[in-house]
């Protein structure tokens, strides 16, 4: 797995798509020309205004989102264009992605951050007890046979997995912290939680899917590291995690 994915994969597609999607509107407005003149003479004139503001706000949204990766602060819409991105663009990107043989996977990495990167950009930030960390079941040791969904401080803390690690960070910041294992327990625990914001560690699947479904909350999502597959015995890099809690804590927050 690209440790470092990049922002630039979806970008790429962006543009590609903007490219063909010009394309494919000036053959729109091209072709059919004559036949509207036919049916009414100003008919060619609404056409070509109704398909310009389409462009114009196609090249509009593009550009805004490379300006604000490119300044790394929030210009203009950033939380509209996150959910823009979500929604819509993302699984566009997909299937663009599969056309030019870049693999789901990758894409997945490159929208999580180019989410986490707009979310930073907004400087969203909120009290502890209104900030979630959301873990994946499989960073609990294996063979651990203590319950831990429902309640992670039921962990008893022995060391053998990280769930110790980051129940102690939790708790030094005073934020909420929950397992969940699968993404209908994840939603469950948003919709009884109501964060107004959520640090979440997962793979691919689950952080892209995962920060659809959380809109408009925003998602910092942490991509864990499967030493041994997917599924089992997964990790978290606890640094990564503390910088997205703080990242979203009020300032008063953060002297511990
Ligand atoms: S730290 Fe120990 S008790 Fe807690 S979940 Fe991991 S293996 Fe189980």
């Amino acid at each position: 797995m690209d440790p470092k994915p990049k922002k630039r994969v979806f970008i790429g597609l962006l543009v590609l798509t903007c490219l063909i999607l010009s394309l494919f509107t000036f053959l729109l407005w091209y072709i059919p020309m004559v036949g509207l003149k036919n049916i009414h003479s100003s008919l060619p004139l609404i056409y070509s205004i109704v398909l310009a503001v389409f462009v114009f706000f196609m090249f509009s949204g593009g550009l805004l989102l490379v300006f604000t990766i490119l300044r790394g602060k929030d210009i203009l819409f950033t939380q509209k264009l996150r959910g823009i991105i979500a929604k819509v663009l993302f699984p566009l990107m997909i299937l663009m992605g599969r056309i030019v043989g870049v693999s789901k996977e990758k894409v997945q990495q490159s929208f999580i951050e180019l989410n986490n990167h707009l979310v930073r950009s907004n400087h969203h930030r909120t009290k502890p007890n209104r900030l979630l960390l959301l873990l994946p079941h499989c960073i609990q040791n294996f063979d651990c046979q203590v319950r831990i969904t429902g309640n992670i401080k039921n962990c008893e803390r022995c060391g053998r997995c990280e769930i110790k690690d980051l129940i102690e960070l939790a708790d030094q910041y005073q934020v909420k912290i929950a397992v969940a294992t699968g993404g209908t327990l994840a939603r469950r625990i948003v919709v009884e939680n109501r964060p107004e914001a959520i640090v979440a560690v997962a793979c691919e699947l689950d952080l892209t899917s995962g920060i659809q479904d959380a809109y408009p909350i925003p998602v910092i999502g942490i991509l864990n590291e499967r030493p041994f597959g997917p599924c089992v015995n997964t990790k978290a890099d606890i640094q990564k995690v503390k910088t997205a809690l703080l990242d979203f804590l009020e300032p008063q927050f953060l002297s511990k």
